[in-house]
């Protein structure tokens, strides 16, 4: 077993790129042993006018979760993602799985787990999970290493309107109050540049008590991408495993336009149909490990 080894639990879609359909290929292609638990198993995103399959209960879970430990690969992993659950018994019981892994390690001498908790809720004022699914990714995010919320779900889970640069502070001090150590909101509207948007990186150092942040923009493309924040949290697992966490951002930010840049080229813009839109994953893996820009992840003072 290597420390490049992730338990990932979100989605499967048969058709398009969200979930662990877009957070499988980019892990692989870094090296990483991906260990998929699908929460859902759906034809298709939930944007689409039709969607047929199956959600996970919480025995379905707890059953495969008997299987890995019977077999003892939890403790083989180094890094525990999650996205799309929505299962509020599913999302609380990810805590004690993480504690589980977290003590197997501990006692084999194993680096300590970091868990990526990506609470996918929503998006564009939408909320598409039940408000329960709320109420346990507030509890849940105490448990993250590291926590990376849009700015409609870091609004949500906060109650402080994301609108900003100050607003996106104060949602990411929610954060930081709860125990979570580093928040990054993906990204936010800037009031006077249309054309960019802005994301927070926010550090908590529960030892000293700062809190060091760091911001940047990207170009902002027409249109809404779906599975953008799981291609995302994925690159950002690969990218932190070997660099510090601003640079890490930086590169995950850099794939992010790469790859929506690539969806618009092949007839995806903003106007497109929804088929069109799904993110090209697979159109150029080179791109996933080395995007063509690092996106600056600048100091605030
Ligand atoms: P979640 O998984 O939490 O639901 P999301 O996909 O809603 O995530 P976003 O902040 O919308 O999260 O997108 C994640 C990243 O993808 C952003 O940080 C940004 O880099 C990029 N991105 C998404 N949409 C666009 C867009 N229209 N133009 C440019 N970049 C975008």
């Amino acid at each position: 077993s290597s420390d490049k080894s992730v338990l990932s639990i979100q989605s499967h879609v048969t058709h398009g790129y969200v979930g662990n359909k877009a957070a499988t290929f980019p892990l692989q292609l870094h090296g990483f042993d991906v260990d998929a638990i699908n929460t859902v198993s759906l034809s298709n995103h939930s944007g689409y006018p039709v969607i047929k399959g199956h959600r996970m209960d919480l025995t379905e879970f707890t059953t495969l979760l008997d299987g890995l430990r019977a077999n003892d690969f939890l403790s083989d992993y180094a890094y525990v993602l999650t996205g799309y659950i929505n299962n509020a018994d599913i999302i609380r019981h990810v805590a004690a799985t993480v504690a589980e892994v977290r003590e197997k390690r501990q006692q084999q001498g194993k680096k300590d787990i970091v868990f990526f908790c990506d609470p996918v809720m929503g998006d564009d004022g939408r909320l598409y999970c039940k408000e329960e699914v709320v109420a346990a990714y507030r509890e849940l995010v105490a448990h993250a290493n590291i926590a990376t919320p849009n700015y409609f779900e870091a609004s949500i889970l906060s109650t402080v309107e994301v609108k900003d640069l100050m607003s996106a502070i104060e949602a990411a001090n929610w954060f930081h109050e709860q125990g979570t150590p580093t928040v990054v909101i993906k990204s936010f509207t800037m009031p006077d540049d249309p054309t960019h948007l802005r994301f927070l990186l926010s550090c908590h150092d529960k030892v000293t008590g700062s809190t060091k942040r760091y911001t940047g923009v990207v170009q902002y493309y027409e249109g809404r991408y779906t599975g953008t924040g799981d291609v995302f949290a994925a690159s950002l697992v690969a990218f932190a495993h070997n660099h510090p966490i601003d640079l890490a951002v930086g590169k995950a930010m850099g794939v992010l336009q790469d790859l929506i840049k690539a969806t618009v080229e092949r007839g995806g813009s903003g106007k497109a149909t929804l088929n069109s839109r799904e993110l090209r994953v697979t159109s150029d893996p080179d791109r996933l490990l080395h995007p063509s820009t690092v996106i600056s992840v600048t100091p605030l003072p």
